[in-house]
């Protein structure tokens, strides 16, 4: 087991909660995207934004979705590289088709406060799946004057090819040899809410503005009845990489979970910051590593 010699122990007690579990209830943050190798700094930030980060001094993507542009042209210009990259671009490595394959005998529910997709993109049924956060793929109006969203994916391909990149076959967003992309999109691409006419944003939740259209809804509903329903099940609260961001939406709520049922085990992996609260005791194992390697060493060792 590479990088995770001296915490075989850990994994062997998980992937036995993992065998005995009758569901399993994954929660999901960024470390996981961060493990597929979804990084918003260095050589992918160059790649594609060290225009941007020239001109106004930031060096990673998240900064760059904050920066103030004077314009929506330039403001979408940044946001469709953003968008294209970080959600329809297949991610570097496959820990996402791993954690899909690792579930594929149980019966098992995604939380997660990622929004690029991906596990939706490595199989995994939507009616799995309750994605807290919004979705880099949907936008809505930025008033919001009515609840419904809206895909964005040919909206933001000819975005991106206005401004001279090429997007190739397996979905890949390249640039042309000697060719210096353009830093704001053609103005008739600017995206307007089709009913009041206020420009269209994207639906992710950064304040009360953020809309919980239907599928939310109904995704929502769906992981509450999952829990209700594994209630008195051996259930195994498998948390991947989520950090301290917004702790309550999966942590928390996982500890507070763990505690009060008496059949259920809480597994933590995370580079960093594996930690669980004392009071769970024996009903907890923290494994602080790279998410995707310890899902491949609890692949290797189910075959073994
Ligand atoms: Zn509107």
């Amino acid at each position: 087991m590479r990088k995770l010699g001296n915490q075989e122990n850990e994994v062997s007690r998980l992937q036995e909660q993992l065998s005995a579990a009758e569901v399993v209830i994954v929660g999901a943050g960024a470390g996981l995207s961060a493990s597929a190798g979804f990084d918003y700094t260095g050589e992918r930030f160059s790649r594609y934004f060290h225009d941007f980060g020239d001109k106004y001094g930031f060096a990673d993507m998240y900064s760059g979705g904050f920066y103030p542009y004077q314009t929506l042209e330039e403001y979408w210009a940044y946001w469709s590289r953003y968008i294209w990259i970080n959600r329809y671009q297949n991610p570097p490595k496959p820990v996402y088709n791993a954690l899909s394959e690792l579930m594929q005998e149980k019966k098992y529910f995604v939380l997660t406060t990622n929004v690029d997709h991906q596990f939706q993109r490595a199989g995994v049924d939507k009616e799995r799946l309750f994605y807290t956060q919004g979705d880099y793929g949907l936008w809505q109006c930025s008033k919001p004057c009515h609840n419904l969203t809206y895909d964005n994916e040919e909206q933001v391909r000819k975005m991106i090819e206005a401004q001279g990149f090429v997007i190739d076959g397996k979905g890949q967003l390249t640039l042309p040899q000697g060719v210096r992309p353009a830093m704001s999109i053609p103005t008739e691409l600017v995206p307007y809410c089709p009913r009041c006419g206020k420009p269209l944003t994207m639906n992710l939740r950064a304040d009360d503005t953020f809309v919980e259209d239907a599928g939310w809804q109904t995704a929502s509903e769906r992981y509450t009845a999952f829990l209700r329903e594994a209630q008195h099940q051996r259930t195994l609260f498998l948390e991947l990489g989520t950090g301290y961001n917004t702790p309550a939406i999966i942590k928390y709520s996982f500890w507070r979970m763990v505690s009060r049922r008496p059949k259920a085990f809480y597994a933590c992996i995370n580079l960093g910051e594996a930690y669980a609260p004392a009071e769970l005791g024996a009903k907890a194992v923290c494994i602080n590593g790279d998410v995707g390697e310890v899902l491949k060493a609890l692949a290797d060792g189910e075959h073994v």
